[in-house]
């Protein structure tokens, strides 16, 4: 086979009959342990903290789907991202855009300051806030495009350029785009983080993470962390996602449309003062988002013109749409991001965040779009 386009890869990337029974799909190694043939040869996989073939397959499709040389699957996105942050040393500083997935933004608050690294924040929606923050100290800094819940695109060759004129590895977590929509290695990003639990999988029945990057340090970096600590997937939550991701290209195809569709609907109605959807030309970041990516995805989120009492009933009254957390998979999400996603800060910190308590969040997802059409509108009579 030639070079494979990105829909071809998510199918067929190491997934070559196995050898036994030319079975199409591999069967589940679950097996903790694989025996040696005698003391001469080390096998290529011995114990699945370390490796396993389910898991190897894996980051060998998610690699190829980000264009990158290396990737590593986790038992979560936060163990991804653990991953990465434990590169940084004592007396080191972290840069965090302040527009943050919340478990991002405790682990870098709560936990690396008692290891003595310091989390210090910028604004990603202005690359040029990088100059003012950073320090002697800093050696790494994190961020994520479109972001939670406002939707706003940042600039990621922008942050790239500006945080390496200062030296720093540049990280991004790409759960909110997948690889489907962004491609941000070619825009200048060191090491891609994701949440596998939301697009990649697509189906929401597994945690998981992966890093990729085309640095053999880190690589090697993430690689022995994760065996010193463990924090790796099951051989068969590797087969779930892996059945998932072959179907990412015309899943998010279908998020794609049923997200445009569904958010010029919502710009129409009148209980609705705000769309936050990038796919929408009022959208602040409209221009850069159609430059930097393929697709606005399948996030939105929308204000409601009766305030909290309105997006709460807004809430409750979705059928379609169930109340949920998480994201990204087939079945379409209805979050309130004050009691959920953002519901450990304090009602003044999502203000300031542009979170007003009359703010939803919505994950299209790919049912069929006048079932979603009519839901959301019989649950706006309800407000
Ligand atoms: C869900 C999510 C994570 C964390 O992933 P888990 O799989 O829940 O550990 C990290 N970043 C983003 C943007 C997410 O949406």
């Amino acid at each position: 086979m030639g070079v494979m386009r990105f829909a071809t890869r998510a199918i067929r990337v190491g997934q070559e009959p196995d050898a036994t029974f030319r079975a199409v799909v591999n069967p589940i190694y679950q097996s903790a342990t694989f025996a040696w043939e005698d003391l001469d040869h080390i096998p290529e996989i011995d114990y699945t903290r370390c490796a396993n073939p389910n898991r190897s397959t894996l980051e060998e499709v998610i690699a190829a789907l980000e264009d990158a040389r290396h990737g590593q699957c986790f038992g979560s996105g936060m163990a991804a991202i653990a991953s990465v942050l434990s590169y940084l040393k004592q007396g080191e500083s972290l840069l965090m855009a302040s527009d943050i997935y919340g478990g991002t933004h405790r682990l870098a608050t709560t936990w690396l300051p008692r290891q003595g690294i310091e989390t210090l924040t910028f604004d990603a929606a202005d690359p040029e806030s990088i100059r003012a923050a950073v320090r002697p100290s800093s050696k790494m800094l994190i961020f994520e495009s479109p972001t939670n819940p406002n939707l706003r695109v940042i600039d990621i060759e922008a942050v790239s350029r500006i945080a390496h004129e200062y030296g720093l590895i540049v990280v991004f977590d790409n759960t909110f785009a997948s690889p489907a929509l962004q491609s941000p290695l070619a825009l200048g990003i060191d090491v891609v983080v994701h949440s596998t639990t939301k697009y990649i999988s697509g189906h929401s029945d597994v945690i998981g993470g992966a890093v990729v990057t085309n640095d053999d340090t880190l690589a090697t970096h993430v690689f022995d962390w994760s065996k010193a600590v463990g924090a790796v997937p099951s051989p068969f939550d590797c087969w779930l996602t892996l059945r998932g991701v072959k179907t990412l290209a015309v899943r998010m195809d279908r998020h794609n449309q049923n997200a445009q569709s569904l958010a010029e609907f919502l710009e129409r109605h009148p209980s609705i003062s705000k769309v936050h959807y990038p796919g929408l030309p009022i959208h602040p970041d409209h221009a850069l988002a159609k430059r930097q990516m393929r697709g606005f995805g399948a996030m939105l989120a929308i204000e409601l013109t009766g305030g909290e009492a309105a997006a709460r009933r807004f809430c409750e009254a979705t059928q379609v749409f169930l109340l949920a957390e998480s994201l990204g998979g087939v079945e379409s999400l209805v979050g309130y991001p004050p009691l959920m996603s953002h519901g450990t800060m304090t009602p003044a910190e999502r203000l300031e965040r542009g979170i007003p308590p009359s703010l939803v969040r919505l994950s299209v997802g790919i049912e069929d779009i006048d079932d979603l059409t009519e839901d959301v509108s019989q649950a706006l009579d309800h407000v």
